[in-house]
């Protein structure tokens, strides 16, 4: 590793604006250990370690060492995209061995050759523009390698035609598809096959990981090593695909596709045409009872009693939702007895009976609602509806199906620790004593660099005045960093009360999340001078905005969990059940990672400096608020507003 990374090895040779970092090599250095000992890791590596070479170098090392293929997994698929086109290509450069990477995203990503042909001579399109826009794929796939969307730059993100031509596993026909050979997941999969780095992201390693073993086999190419980046969302995305889930667009799209099969016989498509009808009335009959109420957005937990009640003589009834769903449950039954039955039997049934069973399987044990290991719940988004189960605890699961099945797994993200320790981290993911752990140090002087302003008199963030309070502080601040901030809330209420306080007091431009594509939004704060943007969780993560138009992040309130959230409710129900405190096992360390996330968009590289600004007095009035100060940057902590001032005067700034 010191031959690569020392301060006269490869890289530094290769790339004149290399910084020697202590802690990447250190870092480099653990992660090799742990693939030549077979043993996991966690490290943490803040902004500024340099972690992707620290971990690519070592992966790429090990896997050319034992001919075996590692999968490095991201939290995004932003990120994902960055390793392909940035790291594994200067590396390819750099490195004496040649090897090979690939990257494989889910199937939605990727467009179907065969639904493309059949689109041509269906009605699946909006309009004249998605007319241009189906255009321009057909030409494209035609010559694209890879049939990944993300290469159409020009078209808008969601155009709603693109579910109609995917590769979706659902409507493939597999190896009986006349384009098997010719076809994108083919391809995708045969370069994996032969890559020694396959890069994916984690939705799609958990997908791969809940169907291994299982009547449907395995997406990803065998591994004996994975990487995950952004480790510190392992656990929501693997309680997702761990458990259940039936949502409005799944029978939608059954219904669609019952209509699309190439049936030749008039009464065959007579009586299909009957089952999707009914299939729609019954469906809307269940979806309507879950949009009653104010049919506001969010996630709310599916109560006992929804679909059957006892009644006071003992006896077990179905509820109206209960009937609806036994209404459904029929009309899904007929689907799959006429399917099986009809004469003609074209290579797309098979699949759709498939699914018609999963969704039957899947509806069943959310409506059943009796495993305690899962928390029932239901999302409304959008136009959409989605019911889920979701396992409370996935440390068991993670445990056989991961860490005992695997030589090596390494965990990484710029905040994993909280006060110094990984013992949250540890328990979540149900990582043994074995684990090896790391902090590595960042490269960051975040002394020089960054002060921490607590404002000395806020009221309890739950207190009248406090929305006033926090507003009279953030214009404070706002002047002093002339804009050139983040304003960031725990809630879309809080973001929206700020703005509406502070914007009309200030006199620099001011952009608030919701009112445009996040990227869009993003590169506008980026092109106007002494920009404010008010925001919330969404952008607290994965957001990177270098040098002085970023000089302030400010957040309103220590970033909890919301208690009402089913999965959060749940699992912290489930820690007090077993005797444990929830609140210092789950909640804080869970706030603290959010906390560091936060602040970590303001200091991005070693020239950046700036304020980090909380107003939660919580910080200092509680016992617990210690390990919230123990876990941010070493930086220094000041309660005085010139001192604020002070680090934006060029001729001062960090003087003292
Ligand atoms: S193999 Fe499946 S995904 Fe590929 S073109 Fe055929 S139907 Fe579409």
């Amino acid at each position: 590793m010191e031959e690569i990374f020392g301060p006269h090895g490869l890289i530094a040779r290769a790339h004149p604006e290399y910084e020697y970092r202590p802690g990447q090599i250190q870092m480099a250095e653990a992660v090799l250990r742990a693939f030549t000992e077979k043993r996991h890791l966690i490290v943490e590596a803040g902004t500024g370690t340099g972690k992707t070479l620290a971990y690519l170098v070592p992966a790429i090392a090990a896997a050319l060492a034992r001919g075996g293929r590692t999968i490095i997994s991201t939290g995004t698929k932003n990120l994902q995209e960055q390793l392909m086109e940035k790291d594994v290509p200067f590396l390819q450069q750099v490195l004496p061995k040649k090897f090979t990477a690939a990257y494989m995203k889910g199937r939605g990503n990727y467009a179907c050759l065969q639904k493309i042909k059949r689109a041509e001579t269906m009605p699946i399109l909006d309009g004249l523009d998605e007319m241009d826009y189906f255009d321009e794929v057909r030409h494209w796939a035609r010559d694209s390698q890879s049939g990944d969307r993300a290469e159409l730059t020009e078209l808008p993100e969601y155009p709603s035609f693109w579910r109609h031509i995917d590769a979706r596993s659902e409507t493939c026909v597999g190896q009986k598809c006349p384009d098997y050979d010719a076809c994108f997941i083919t391809r995708m999969r045969q370069r994996a096959t032969d890559a020694d780095i396959v890069i994916v992201n984690h939705h799609l390693f958990f997908a791969d990981l809940a169907l291994r073993g299982g009547q449907y086999g395995q997406v990803l190419p065998d591994y004996s090593a994975v990487v995950f980046d952004e480790a510190h969302l392992i656990e929501d995305v693997a309680a997702e695909y761990f458990g259940a889930q039936v949502s409005s667009y799944q029978l939608e799209d059954l219904v669609r596709d019952l209509a699309m099969l190439p049936i030749t016989s008039v009464d065959a498509n007579r009586e299909l045409t009957k089952i999707a009808g009914r299939l729609t009335r019954f469906a809307d009959n269940f979806w309507m009872g879950f949009r009653n109420g104010r049919g506001e957005e969010g996630r709310f937990p599916i109560m006992p009693g929804t679909f059957a009640r006892k009644r006071t003589d003992g006896e077990i009834e179905a509820t109206p939702l209960g009937d609806a769903y036994l209404g459904l449950d029929g009309a899904l039954d007929r689907m799959e007895t006429t399917l099986d039955a009809l004469p003609e039997q074209p290579v797309e049934i098979e699949s759709l009976v498939r699914r018609v069973r999963q969704l039957r399987f899947d509806l069943q044990f959310i409506v059943a609602g009796d495993d305690k290991h899962f928390v029932y719940w239901m999302e409304r988004r959008g136009r959409g509806l989605f019911l889920r189960a979701s396992p409370i605890d996935v440390s068991g699961l993670l445990q056989d199906k991961l860490f005992e099945k695997v030589e090596t797994v390494v965990m990484t993200s710029a905040t994993l620790a909280s006060a110094g320790n990984f013992s949250f981290i540890r328990e979540r993911l149900g990582l043994t004593e074995e684990t090896d752990d790391l902090i590595a140090p960042s490269s960051y002087d975040y002394e020089n660099q960054a002060v921490l302003y607590l404002p000395p008199r806020m009221p309890d963030p739950r207190a009248q005045e406090w929305p006033q309070a926090a507003a009279d502080e953030v214009i404070k601040l706002l002047r002093a960093s002339e804009g050139r901030a983040f304003v960031l809330s725990t809630s879309f209420a809080g973001m929206k009360a700020l703005y509406d306080r502070v914007a009309p007091e200030i006199d620099y431009p001011c952009f608030l999340q919701g009112t445009a594509a996040k990227a869009g939004l993003l590169e506008k704060f980026r092109e106007t001078p002494n920009a404010v943007l008010f925001a919330t969780a969404s952008f607290w993560q994965g957001v990177d905005v270098r040098g002085e138009q970023l000089s302030c992040v400010i957040v309103d309130k220590l970033p909890f969990a919301v208690p009402s959230d089913p999965v959060v409710a749940a699992r912290q129900r489930y820690i007090d059940d077993q005797g444990g405190s929830s609140f210092y096992e789950y909640s804080v360390p869970q706030a603290i990672i959010a906390l560091k996330q936060g602040l970590g968009r303001l200091i991005r590289s070693a020239t950046d400096r700036g304020v980090l600004a909380v107003l939660d007095p919580r910080l200092r009035t509680k016992a617990y608020g210690r390990m919230f100060l123990e876990s941010l940057p070493p930086c220094r902590v000041t309660s005085d507003i010139r001192e604020v001032g002070r680090v934006f005067d060029k001729d001062t700034a960090f003087a003292g």
